[in-house]
């Protein structure tokens, strides 16, 4: 019998390694599948957490995929469920967490929940429904400018009452800092005044303790990765060395990185100044024909018993934009993103099994190539980018220990240390 005891749906790939990462550090074990599984869950975990790609797809697609997720958990034991979304509330004034989370009550028979985006470690807070990122209001933030989910109105309360049909309220900062008892009380006045959602402010990570113990009995909690911190409690879990351990790395190292991010930019420009061993690829050369992930891999084969090689397309906006302006913008990604999955494999398949791949696209689009399904969730190595271990098409017997990191996560020499931290 599986002791899952946490079921978790993500709305997308790299939020659901942060919420998994949360968990793990708050003394969970636990497991992120990629989508839906096919199968009975094959790990012996406290916790799965399900990636969806269902941020901005149409709310109906959304909601079909949650139902489908959710059905999956409780079908394997999982006693709460956890919606996760991203800690700047990204939707758009459709959706999408507003019709998943009424879907998820209507499916579950759950007639309160709550949502906060709050993430204080990540400077996300959330003060009187007002959600800050850093020092300043959401849609001030640059979040108003976001190409697909424009968040314009900081008031969490609006947003999401403007999504859904039930009534939307406030559990708000003077509450939350009297304690679970008090939580409890004011959940209690809001569902007799015909309320069943509730913002809830925390400005702290102890404001995020303080609400796990309130949540215990709710069988459906929405929230960014946050709140995760103070759920395991409520099932009798500390945090422990144990919900971190993976199965002993081993293998040859390397980096592949398609992010063009700032601080993707500046780790790239570190490896190479502590002396790594780095290889630049060309999109334009790709556009041209050329094997590029061909001439990669004879390049890697003689240097890989070294260390660590960086493989990288990452680039500085100039160039890239100059690249797109040549190609499309769509055109030039998925171009890069299929050529960087293609030197992973290749990788993996030449005894690499220690891999960090930047770039949350990139990481998409390698995970696929590598034919991954599930990743067993280890040590953090920065602040959202754990360090995973799965089984792999590419590296059947050993399974590899893979690290994704997003775009601006880590620090300026992550690609050095992350593999100091698997040692
Ligand atoms: P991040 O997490 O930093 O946003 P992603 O992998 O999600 O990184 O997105 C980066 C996108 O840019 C990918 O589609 C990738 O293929 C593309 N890309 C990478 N390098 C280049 C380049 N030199 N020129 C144009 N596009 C690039």
């Amino acid at each position: 019998m599986s002791k899952l005891v946490l079921g978790c749906i993500a709305d997308d790939f790299t939020g659901a390694t942060d919420l998994a990462n949360n968990l793990v550090r708050a003394g969970m074990r636990v497991v992120q599948a990629i989508g839906v599984p096919e199968g009975p869950l094959d790990a012996d975990v406290d916790a799965v957490v399900v990636a969806l790609k269902s941020r901005t797809i149409a709310p109906a697609e959304a909601i079909a995929q949650s139902l489908e997720a959710w059905r999956w958990l409780q079908s394997q034991g999982a006693k709460q469920i956890y919606f996760k979304y991203c800690s700047t509330f990204d939707s758009t004034p459709q959706g999408n967490i507003g019709p998943v989370a009424e879907a998820l009550m209507d499916a579950m028979g759950c007639d309160f929940t709550i949502a906060t985006p709050a993430f204080p470690d990540n400077k996300r807070t959330v003060f009187k429904g007002y959600l800050f990122a850093g020092d300043v209001l959401l849609n001030e933030s640059g979040m108003q400018n976001h190409p697909l989910t424009p968040m314009t109105d900081p008031n969490l309360v609006r947003v999401l009452q403007a999504q859904c049909t039930r009534k939307v309220e406030l559990v708000d900062y003077a509450v939350v800092a009297r304690g679970a008892a008090a939580i409890e009380e004011r959940i209690a006045q809001l569902k007799a005044e015909g309320v069943s959602i509730a913002i809830v402010d925390a400005v702290s990570n102890d404001d995020l303790l303080r609400m796990g113990p309130a949540l215990a009995k709710m069988p459906l909690v929405t929230a960014g990765s946050g709140v995760a911190i103070g759920l395991p409690a409520n099932f009798g879990l500390a945090p422990s060395s144990q919900a971190s351990e993976l199965p002993r790395a081993g293998g040859k190292s390397a980096v592949v990185s398609g992010s063009c991010s700032l601080a993707t930019n500046r780790q790239v420009l570190d490896f190479i100044q502590r002396g790594g061993a780095a290889l630049a690829i060309d999109p334009l050369r790709i556009a041209a024909g050329v094997d590029v992930a061909a001439e990669a891999l004879a390049w890697a084969a003689p240097l890989i018993d070294k260390g660590p090689v960086l493989v990288y397309s990452t680039a500085e906006a100039g160039a890239v934009k100059s690249v797109q302006g040549r190609l499309g913008v769509e055109e030039a990604g998925a171009m890069v993103e299929r050529t960087i999955a293609a030197i992973a494999r290749g990788l993996v398949e030449r005894g690499v099994h220690r891999l960090v791949v930047a770039g949350g696209e990139t990481s998409g689009a390698c995970v696929q190539a590598l034919g991954i399904a599930q990743m067993q969730i280890g040590p953090q190595i920065d602040p959202g980018v754990p360090w995973c271990h799965a089984r792999s098409e590419a590296a059947p017997e050993a399974g590899l220990h893979i690290a994704l990191k997003s775009g601006n996560f880590g620090s300026d020499d992550f690609f050095t240390k992350a593999f100091t931290v698997l040692a």
